[in-house]
C-alpha cells in the first residue's frame, strides 16, 4: 500500500472535515455548509465517508479526497498536505534519498546565500550615500512608502563591478556558489563580476515566500537593459514564478479573484493601495504554468493590460509579436488565442481590463484607488474584448473592416467549448458589426473550407498552415466540446438515458466511448455509464470513488465547466443534443480529413482500397444527413441552421 492509501485508510474524512465544518448525517453521508464559500441557507457541501471524498455542490463546485481538502483548506500544495496528513495519520514518509537530500541542501544554502544578498542590497538602499537617489526615486517618482519599501525588501545595486563579489567573498561565499545564485556573470578572460550594477533591487520570492533570485531596474536612463532579472538557475525559472504571489496568495483566495499587472513596481503600487491580489509575471508573456499556479487559490483571474498591450492589432492577431517598448519592464504578448486555450484547458475565467488612457497601474491608483477597482469590476470576457478592441476607432459601415473583424474573431468564437458561450458571442459580433448572424456563419464555413481545399489542391503554404491546423483546430475544439457534454452529463447523469433514446430515434447509435476521443474523457464516460447502470451509491459518487487522484482534478474540472447550468432540464437536455451531434459532426470531419489524405496517397500508389475509403465516405455523408436532421430538431431559432 502506497503512503497516500496508508494515510487515507488511516484518517477518517469526517473527523478530518469536522474540525472545520459542522456536519451533519443525512443517510450514509454528511452535510455542512461549505467552509470555502459565502453560504446562505442551504448546506451544498457533502462528505461521502465510503469513497473517502467531499464536494461543494454550490458555488464553488469543488471536491475530491482528504488531500484535495486540507490543500483547499490552507491553500498548500500536494507535497504539503501530504506531510501534514503523514503527520498526522502517523506514517512516516519514505526518507529522501541522498541524492535529494543533497539536492535540498544546496538549494537551501542558495536561498540563504540569497536572502543574505536581499539584506546586502537593503543596507546599500537606505544607509549609503549612492543608495540615496535610488531611494528617492521610489519615494518621490513612484509614491511608496517606507513601509512599502520595507515589506517587499526592495534594495540598491552600487555602481560597480566587484561591490557584491567582495561583500560575499568576505563572507566565505565561493564563485561558484555566487554564480549558482545568479549574483554575479562570468568573464570571458576567466573571474566573476557583479551582474547587477546601479539598478533598484527586487527579491523574487516563490510562493511560499522562500527566495528564488532578482529582478532589477535602471536608475540611469541610459542605461540597457531596462529590466534585468536573474538568470534562470536552479532556483529561478521565469515561467514558474509569479512576482507578489507570496504576498498575494492569501487574499487571492478569499476574494476569489487574482489581478494579473504587467510590472514589478506595478505590483506594489497596487498593494500599497490596499489591492492585494494583484501579481505579475517576470517580463515575459503569461504562461500556462503560471495560471495553473493561480489556479490553485482561485479559478477567476483578471488581466489589467495597458491600452498599447491590449489593443496591439498585431498581438491581436495571435502573432507571436513582442511589443517593442522602452519604457516597461516587460513585453507582454496578449495572444487571444492562446489565452482562450488556456481558460479551456484550465477551466478557469479569464478576463481583460483596460486601463484608461497612458496611465499605468500605479498611476491609476495613485490617482484614485477606487477607480481601480471599477476598472476591475469591469473586466470582460477574452473574446469580447477583442471585439470591441478591433472595432474601435473604425468606421463599421465599411464592408471591408466588417470583414476584416469578423476573420479575426470567428475562429476564436470556434475556440470556445460551450455552444451557448459561442452563440452569445456570435449575436454580440453580428449586433457589432450590424450584419445578419447568418452571413457570419456562412462566411466561417467559408474559412474552413477555403483551408480544405488548398490542402486538397497541395499548394505551398506556411509552415504552421491550413493542411495542420484545421486538424490541429478540431482537435482543440474537440477536446473542449468533449469536456463540455461530460460536464453536464456528470451534473445530470439521468440525461444519459434521454440522450441514448433520442440518438436513436433520430436512426444514430447512441452514446459510445468512442464519441470522446481522448483517453481520460472516455475513461470518465465508461464510468458514467457503469454509474447509471447500478443502484449502490449515487451516480456521481460512483464515478467520483472509482477515479485515481488525477482523474478526480480533470472530473472537478469537468463540473466546474458546467457550474452554472440552466435549471430547466429541457434547455440542458436541448443544448447537449446540440453538443453531442456537433461533435459527432465534427469528428466525422477530422475522420473525413484523414480519410482523403489517404485517398490521395491511395491514388497515387493505385492502391485497391480506394474504393473502400470512398464507401466510407459515403456513409459518412449519410450519417451526416441523418446528424443534420437531429440538429434542425435541436434548434430554435435561425443562428443553428448550419
Ligand atoms: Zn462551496
Amino acid at each position: 500500500m502506497s503512503n497516500i492509501d496508508e494515510i487515507k485508510t488511516r484518517i477518517d474524512i469526517v473527523d478530518l472535515v469536522s474540525e472545520t465544518v459542522q456536519l451533519r448525517r443525512s443517510g450514509k453521508n454528511y452535510t455542512g455548509f461549505c467552509p470555502f464559500h459565502e453560504n446562505t441557507r442551504t448546506p451544498a457541501f457533502v462528505v461521502f465517508p465510503e469513497s473517502g471524498t467531499w464536494r461543494c455542490f454550490g458555488q464553488c463546485n469543488e471536491g475530491g479526497d482528504i488531500f484535495k481538502f486540507v490543500m483547499k483548506k490552507e491553500s498548500w500544495d500536494f507535497s504539503e498536505a501530504l506531510r501534514f496528513l503523514a503527520e498526522r495519520a502517523g506514517i512516516e514518509l519514505k526518507p529522501p534519498t541522498p541524492e535529494e537530500q543533497a539536492t535540498a541542501e544546496e538549494h537551501d544554502s542558495l536561498r540563504e546565500l540569497l536572502e543574505s544578498a536581499v539584506t546586502f542590497y537593503r543596507h546599500n538602499l537606505f544607509n549609503t550615500p549612492a543608495g540615496a537617489p535610488a531611494l528617492e526615486y521610489l519615494r518621490k517618482q513612484r509614491g511608496l512608502r517606507d513601509e512599502t519599501i520595507e515589506a517587499f525588501g526592495l534594495g540598491y545595486a552600487l555602481n560597480s563591478y566587484d561591490a557584491a563579489t567582495q561583500h560575499f567573498r568576505s563572507k566565505n561565499y565561493k564563485e561558484e556558489d555566487l554564480l549558482a545564485a545568479g549574483l554575479v556573470s562570468e568573464r570571458d578572460s576567466g573571474g566573476v563580476y557583479d551582474r547587477f550594477r546601479n539598478r533598484v533591487m527586487f527579491p523574487i520570492r516563490d510562493e511560499r515566500g522562500r527566495m528564488t533570485g532578482f529582478g532589477a531596474r535602471i536608475l540611469n536612463p541610459e542605461d540597457v537593459p531596462k529590466f534585468l532579472n536573474s538568470p534562470q538557475t536552479v532556483l529561478f525559472d521565469k515561467g514558474h514564478l509569479l512576482y507578489g504571489l507570496d504576498r498575494a496568495r492569501k487574499s487571492i483566495r478569499l476574494q476569489d479573484q487574482a489581478v494579473i499587472v504587467e510590472g514589478y513596481l506595478d505590483v506594489i503600487a497596487v498593494h500599497q493601495a490596499g489591492y492585494t491580489n494583484v501579481v505579475s509575471p517576470m517580463g515575459t508573456a503569461l504562461t500556462e504554468h503560471q495560471l495553473y499556479m493561480l489556479k490553485r487559490f482561485t479559478r477567476r483571474i483578471v488581466l489589467a493590460l495597458d491600452p498599447d498591450a491590449a489593443g496591439d492589432k498585431a498581438t491581436l492577431r495571435g502573432l507571436q509579436l513582442a511589443r517593442q517598448t522602452l519604457d516597461r519592464e516587460s513585453d507582454p504578448v496578449f495572444d487571444a488565442r492562446g489565452l482562450l486555450g488556456y481558460e479551456a484547458r484550465l477551466q478557469a475565467d479569464i478576463r481583460v481590463s483596460t486601463l484608461p488612457g497612458d496611465l499605468d497601474p500605479d498611476e491609476v491608483v495613485n490617482r484614485d484607488p477606487q477607480e481601480w477597482q471599477r476598472i476591475i469590476d469591469t473586466a470582460r470576457p477574452i473574446v469580447v474584448h477583442v471585439m470591441e478592441t478591433l472595432a474601435a476607432g473604425h468606421d463599421l459601415d465599411d464592408p471591408k473592416i466588417k470583414n476584416e473583424i469578423a476573420a479575426q474573431v470567428l475562429p476564436l468564437i470556434e475556440d470556445v467549448p460551450s455552444s451557448i458561450e459561442r452563440d452569445t458571442y456570435l449575436q454580440q459580433l453580428a449586433r457589432l458589426l450590424r450584419v445578419d448572424e447568418r452571413a457570419l456563419l456562412d462566411a466561417r464555413t467559408g474559412i474552413v473550407r477555403t483551408r480544405t481545399y488548398r490542402r486538397r489542391s497541395g499548394r505551398q503554404v506556411p509552415a504552421d498552415g491550413p493542411a495542420k491546423s484545421v486538424v490541429a483546430a478540431l482537435v482543440q475544439s474537440g477536446y473542449n466540446q468533449e469536456a463540455h457534454c461530460l460536464g453536464v452529463l456528470l451534473r445530470r447523469p439521468s440525461l444519459l438515458y434521454q440522450v441514448d433514446r433520442r440518438l436513436q430515434e433520430d436512426g444514430l447509435s447512441r452514446l459510445l466511448p468512442e464519441d470522446f476521443q481522448h483517453a481520460d474523457h472516455q475513461a470518465i464516460f465508461r464510468l458514467l455509464h457503469e454509474s447509471v447502470d447500478q443502484d449502490m451509491a449515487e451516480p456521481l459518487n460512483y464515478v467520483l470513488s472509482g477515479l485515481s487522484l488525477q482523474m478526480m482534478e480533470l472530473a472537478d474540472g469537468l463540473l466546474a465547466r458546467t457550474e452554472n447550468l440552466d435549471p430547466v432540464e429541457d434547455r440542458v437536455l436541448e443544448d447537449l443534443m446540440r453538443s453531442l451531434l456537433d461533435l459527432r459532426k465534427r469528428n466525422l470531419r477530422q475522420e473525413d480529413e484523414y480519410i482523403k489524405y489517404l485517398m490521395e496517397d491511395a491514388q497515387e500508389k493505385g492502391d485497391i482500397k480506394i474504393t473502400q475509403y470512398q464507401q466510407t465516405m459515403v456513409q459518412h455523408s449519410k450519417i451526416r444527413g441523418l446528424i443534420d436532421r437531429a440538429i434542425g430538431k435541436y434548434t430554435s431559432h435561425s443562428i443553428n441552421t448550419r
